[in-house]
């Protein structure tokens, strides 16, 4: 039997593909290849998203097992039903930005920045997540302290520099926050615009400040000018539904 399954991820067993080639209409990483009547799932290409798992009408596909902490890695950012262990983190991002004014994870004077990279049909391979965020430490980015799902690959957080070993592994996508002192905006954008011209994939980053009732932060959309990039047309305000119990966030009006 296992001389007839194709790779130990998920794997179809040819013993059963009738070579109908449903399953290629549900794979969103093209990594599902048919050759001689038969399908085979290309280890290289697949992001283990788990969405080709329910396709076969033939119970030719089978679910993931043995996997590496590399593939856990990967299925953690790739199966939309949520499988995630990586670090003991629930989803895909760090900290959920949405409390970052209620909880003292913000320092005074800092800004978060979240970086959604690759996205489901485009993908992205590690090497490039990896020249974003060594390139945006390098302009002053931080990651914060604790395990999120993407420290697990990074050694040394005060490069961003990955796992060697897992360079050519291929994502859906990847999502991760920093955080950089205010005065490093210039530098952080620049590092940003830069990348954007080295890398293989989308990029989507987003910019995360308190607003603390100046929506329009000239001072902050000046940078934007600066450097030629277009002021940001989409923003979201999240207002932060808790009662503040960080001290730095005393200034702030009780709720
Ligand atoms: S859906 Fe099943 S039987 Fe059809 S090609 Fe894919 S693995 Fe083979
Ligand atoms: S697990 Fe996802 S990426 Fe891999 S073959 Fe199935 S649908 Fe394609």
């Amino acid at each position: 039997m296992l001389k007839d399954m194709v790779n130990i991820m998920s794997f179809i067993d040819q013993s059963l593909c009738t070579g109908c080639k449903t399953c290629l209409l549900f794979c969103p990483d093209d990594a599902i290849d048919y050759l001689d009547g038969k399908c085979k799932v290309d280890p290289k290409q697949c992001t283990l998203c788990g969405c080709c798992e329910n396709s076969c009408p033939f119970g030719a596909i089978h679910p993931t097992t043995d996997l590496t902490d590399l593939q856990i890695f990967q299925q953690t950012f790739g199966d939309p039903r949520g499988s995630s262990v990586t670090g003991g983190n629930a989803g895909r991002g760090g900290r959920e930005i949405k409390t970052l004014d209620v909880k003292p994870t913000l320092k005074p004077d800092y800004f978060s920045i979240c970086l959604d990279m690759g996205r489901p049909g485009v993908g992205l391979y590690l090497r490039d997540a990896e020249k974003i965020i060594t390139a945006l430490m390098a302009a002053g980015m931080e990651f914060a302290e604790g395990d999120f799902p993407l420290a697990t690959i990074i050694p040394d957080r005060t490069t961003g520099k990955f796992r060697p070993d897992c360079l050519d592994v291929h994502m859906h996508s990847l999502l991760t926050e920093g955080d950089f002192h205010k005065s490093k905006l210039p530098d952080i954008l620049k590092a940003l615009k830069e990348v954007s011209t080295e890398i293989d994939t989308v990029l989507c980053p987003g910019l995360i400040l308190p607003v603390d009732g100046n929506i329009e932060n000239e001072e902050v959309l000046s940078c934007f000018d600066d450097l030629g990039i277009p002021r940001p047309v989409r923003s979201k305000i999240n207002v932060g539904l808790g009662k503040p119990y960080s001290p730095d966030l005393s200034r702030l009006p009780p709720l």
